[in-house]
């Protein structure tokens, strides 16, 4: 039986333009700071990466800082000047929430969409200077975040705003400007190129301190020698975020087709976030009365790939911080599973996901009986 692959959202498999650029860098020598020849090729590399993923999210290269994925983008984001007041939507990755210990968190609806009033009035009240964070798009429920919006109330009260796109990058069109950002993060592995490589993007006059301190590299903003076979994945995956938002419309229609079956079997099924504009390829969905563990363990051994909860940080499965900050009760959020999609899947897989999903209910439904 073929293997699924139904958890894009963790980490999506690389593509063959990403392998195909990490082995040609694996083929050059040097350290992209050397001045001779050999260091400059791989200077070249590194800097038609940062090049080709600034145009990815309408950023010169200058503004682009590679680091070792999403998780240290954010790090660097939230101490990136010495905030006194740092605002972020409760739904935010653990990336952030681990970041700082003085959070404030701005509530979400019952959607999961974060709420622009709290976000205001937490503002008035905060204390200069301030960061405000929110993600493009929520990596359990996929649900879209108003950014632009939040951003245009961070300036008008001289705040900062830091946008974690790691989910959004291929799947959303981004755009720096637009947005109205002062940072944004994104990853290599989300979109096709390998993990441990990521980018926290700056727009002209945002406030800069490196974490990690050393010989000068990324302009003095992040120290050590630039993981080239990374960048150059990443690079050559993000040169093709065009070619992914196209397939966007198609991986909605498959999701849509699959969340139709699914509450064809079991019209009680929750199918969190719908109710919101949610990113094409993730469905977050109850298996009413089933948890999760035990959703995820059946898959498997049908041969499909979903995950459980939180499952960047995989492994173990803690009740949903997302799914209770938009209401969940955690009964039934235990029983939330997420199935996220992406350029590889075929009707044919959703299908197979689908009657998968109706045979594990079916069967724990008879076993409760
Ligand atoms: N932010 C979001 C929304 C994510 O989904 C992830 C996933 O892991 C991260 C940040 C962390 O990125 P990385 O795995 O590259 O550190």
């Amino acid at each position: 039986m073929e293997a699924i692959y139904a958890d894009y959202n963790a980490s999506a498999p690389v593509s063959n333009e990403a392998s195909a650029a990490v082995a040609r860098a694996l083929e050059v020598v040097g350290n992209p700071s050397s001045i001779h020849g050999f260091g400059r090729a791989a200077r070249k590399i590194l800097e038609d990466a940062r090049a080709a993923i600034g145009r990815a999210v309408g950023a010169e290269p200058a503004e682009v800082i590679f680091t070792a994925g999403g998780t240290e983008a954010n790090a660097i984001a939230l101490h990136a000047a010495n905030w006194r007041t740092v605002l972020c939507s409760a739904i935010e990755h653990p990336s952030v929430f681990s970041a700082r210990s003085d959070i404030v968190s701005i509530p979400v609806d019952a959607e999961g969409v974060a709420r622009l009033d709290a976000l205001e009035a937490a503002l008035a009240r905060s204390v200069p200077p301030t960061l405000v964070s929110l993600m493009i798009a929520n990596n359990e429920t996929g649900v879209v975040q108003p950014v632009a919006a939040a951003a245009e109330m961070a300036r008008a009260t001289g705040a900062r705003i830091h946008c974690d796109a790691v989910q959004g990058l291929g799947r959303l069109p981004l755009d720096m400007r637009t947005l109205g950002v002062d940072y944004l993060s994104i990853s290599g592995h989300k979109i096709g190129g390998p993990a441990g490589i990521g980018a926290l993007v700056l727009a002209p006059g945002a406030p800069i301190s490196p974490l990690v301190r050393g010989g000068g590299q990324e302009r003095g903003r992040r120290g050590g020698t630039e993981n080239l076979l990374g960048a150059a994945g990443f690079g050559a995956s993000a040169a093709m975020v065009v070619r992914a938002l196209a397939d966007q419309d198609r991986q909605r229609e498959l999701r849509d087709a699959l969340e139709a079956k699914i509450q064809a079997v079991a019209p009680d099924a929750a199918i969190f976030g719908a109710g919101a504009e949610r990113l094409a390829n993730t469905s977050c969905v109850e298996m009413p009365g089933v948890k999760s563990e035990l959703q995820v363990m059946s898959f498997d051994l049908a041969r499909v790939a979903v995950s459980a909860g939180a499952a960047c940080s995989s492994g173990k499965v803690a009740v949903s911080s997302v799914l209770s900050a938009m209401g969940v009760p955690p009964d039934r959020a235990a029983c939330a599973i997420r199935i996220s999609i992406g350029s590889g899947t075929t009707a044919e897989q959703v299908e197979r996901i689908a009657e998968t999903w109706a045979a594990i209910y079916d069967r724990q439904r008879r076993k409760a009986a």
